[in-house]
């Protein structure tokens, strides 16, 4: 039923606990998951202001490029340790990092791929527990086609 799980995260704890549920759906015919994380394509301002203090000298441009290619590359990494934590379920795997606006690329990445169902957090690094949810999950719900696991945190340890 849920054959090819999309799992979309930010790295924040709430993202963390949606995977819980991923390694309980082995048992429901899950047989791929693929990871993926969005570097949000808005914050390139906030961290090129921090990084160009850092290195006068350069063109904006090649700077800018450097500071993206840094946080995808460690953003690669962190995809990799939680592509390990679940390595014993034996799950066909696929990680990807891209650039953009997270919830539209969830959407695209989802279409491209088919997959059968998408498995976020509630709530993301932001983490205003007193929203009913973040933006990024209310966005995927709203606008995209593909039926959605929101795994609120407080459930952590009923799966
Ligand atoms: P908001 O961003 O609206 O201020 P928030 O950060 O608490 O609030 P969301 O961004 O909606 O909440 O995060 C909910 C879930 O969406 C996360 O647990 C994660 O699964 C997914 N998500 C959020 N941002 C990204 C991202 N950049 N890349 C991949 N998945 C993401
Ligand atoms: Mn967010």
């Amino acid at each position: 039923m849920f054959r090819k799980i999309l799992y979309p995260t930010d790295f924040s704890p709430s993202a963390k606990g949606a995977l819980e549920y991923i390694k309980k759906l082995k048992d429901a015919g899950t047989e791929e998951v693929i990871l993926l994380h969005v570097y949000d394509e808005r914050n390139i301002e906030i961290h090129w202001e921090v990084e160009s203090e850092l290195h006068p000298d350069e063109s904006i441009e090649r700077a800018k490029h450097d500071v993206v290619k840094k946080m995808l590359e460690k953003s690669y990494a962190k995809l990799k340790e939680l592509e390990d934590e679940i390595a014993h379920l034996n799950f066909k795997t696929e990680l990807i990092v891209e650039e953009g606006i997270p919830y539209q690329k969830i959407i695209e990445v989802a279409k491209q791929n088919d997959v059968s169902l998408i498995v976020m957090g509630s709530h993301g690094e932001r983490g205003i527990v007193e929203k009913l949810f973040g933006s990024t999950t209310g966005r995927v719900i709203a606008h995209g086609d593909t039926t959605v696991l929101v795994a609120k945190p407080r459930n952590g340890n009923n799966h």
